[in-house]
């Protein structure tokens, strides 16, 4: 087929490697896959429908490729990912112009959608109604559109926790895992092609194989992944509080290539509102956690996130939240402030508290947690790690340590590296300063 098509991923990595999955799909039935959106015939928009702003950001992005295709500067768009599986005909109503809707359950269907769209059509929608329940292995596991030596390894889709503010399993459907086979022949894969670093991804990725008596736990999972030979790194993303098992732990300590990281998001600290936020089973394994844990392994590096301003959220629990952030010390952490979301149990929930009280508690808290972060950062200096190159500017290099997600977590920057550097090289660094959330290094081999 002689059109190419170009891909705009947005929203968070499981959609970027939904959208790996589009283009293998593509690949394999000859389409071609533009070196850029802009100068593709057809311009892929991969959405994200998580809040507000995701949405907004992804309504912005589909009117701009309309107005490219009105001057002519493109033949089609095609809307994909959680927003249609959330809108489905009501997204197609708001967006006449766009010419092809896919559900994030039709993923396989992209080349039958594009030639429809190629040959003409419009408005066709392939996004089947009810939840989601597929999980899709990629055709070509190297295929990465993360534009570095790493990847992201999605082990699971879906949620069968059920938060009260969270639309995600209504768009993603239950919890569901992949054949263990297909990751570790994806994993495998991804190491043989140079991939240096693996992030093991899903939407609650210690959940693994809980949904099947036939697949091993995540602990045994990444045990195997942990005997692939090759020089490359693990880190686990997306992890439940009370999922943390002590065979988990031991792993961590243990491990070949898994990073003594863990990404643990709390949400809240007070009971009360993590009983309100439907996250009770939370409640015991949020206290003392970062204690717990760097007991059981020293040196892990913890990332979490917080949600502020939640229905009935008051000074006192939102005090409670202060002083166990101050205690517990995470290594990383990110703030967001509550937005209700249809279809989801908090929305129309009475007590909320005033944006502008729900966004000056998110300022307290990132302030607190500068504080902290300036404090670990400054005990840093003079360590050694490993450091993965990601690029080149000028004389600088810019990589990540173990410590550091990609995103999420700052970089690190090193210079006086040798000519021979390479992104993907793995070299050795010391740490010597830091700039608020990044790092910088001296070069030692
Ligand atoms: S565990 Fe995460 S994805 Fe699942 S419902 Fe809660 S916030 Fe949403």
């Amino acid at each position: 087929m002689s059109v190419s098509v170009g891909f705009i991923s947005l929203g968070c990595a499981k959609n970027l490697v939904d959208s790996q999955i589009m283009a293998g799909y593509l690949k394999s039935g000859a389409v071609e896959l533009a070196a850029a959106p802009e100068s593709a015939d057809i311009i892929l928009i991969n959405t994200c429908a998580f809040i507000d702003l995701a949405r907004e950001e992804a309504t912005e992005t589909i009117l701009s490729a309309c107005a490219h295709k009105a001057n002519g500067d493109c033949r089609a768009v095609i809307v994909t990912g959680c927003m249609v599986q959330r809108y489905r005909e009501r997204l197609a109503e708001v967006f006449p112009e766009v010419d092809g809707f896919l559900g994030v359950d039709e993923l396989d269907q992209i080349v039958p959608l594009v030639e429809q769209v190629a040959a003409g059509k419009s408005q066709v929608l392939m996004a089947a109604a009810g939840a989601a329940h597929r999980n899709f292995d990629p055709l070509y596991p190297t295929l990465l559109f993360t534009g570095g030596p790493f990847a992201y390894l999605k082990i699971s889709d879906g949620c069968n926790h059920r938060c009260a503010y969270c639309a995600i399993p209504e768009i993603r459907g239950n919890f569901r895992s992949r054949s263990d086979r297909a990751i570790l022949e994806e994993a495998r894969r991804m190491v043989e092609a140079g991939v240096r670093e693996i992030n093991v991804i899903s939407q609650d990725t210690l959940n693994y194989g809980a949904d099947s008596l036939e697949l091993p736990s995540i602990e045994s999972l990444l045990q195997q992944i942990d005997q692939i030979e090759g020089d490359f790194r693990v880190r686990l993303l997306y992890s439940y509080p009370s999922s943390v098992t002590p065979e988990l732990l031991e792993l961590l300590n243990t491990s070949r290539h898994i990073c003594k990281y863990l990404d643990l998001p709390v949400q809240h600290s007070h009971p009360e509102i993590l009983r309100a936020m439907n996250r009770a089973a939370a409640v015991d394994a949020t206290q003392d956690l970062t204690a717990r844990l760097r007991a059981a392994v020293p040196g892990i590096v913890l990332r979490t996130t917080c949600l502020v301003g939640f229905p009935g959220e008051s000074e006192a629990h939102f005090e409670h939240l202060l002083q166990y952030v101050k205690r517990s010390e995470f290594d990383h952490l990110g703030v967001f402030v509550y937005s209700p979301e249809e279809d989801t149990a908090a929305f129309g929930m009475e007590d909320l508290p005033d944006l502008e009280v729900a966004e000056e508690r998110c300022e307290r808290l990132m302030a607190l947690q500068a504080q902290i972060v300036e404090k670990k950062l400054r005990l840093l200096i003079g360590r050694e790690d490993e450091l993965l190159l990601l690029r080149q500017e000028g004389e600088l290099w810019y990589g990540r340590l173990p410590r550091q997600a990609p995103d999420v977590d700052g970089e690190t920057m090193v210079a006086g590296l040798p000519a021979t550097a390479r992104v993907g090289d793995r070299v050795l660094v010391t740490i010597t300063g830091f700039d608020e959330y990044d790092l910088e290094a001296a070069f030692l081999g």
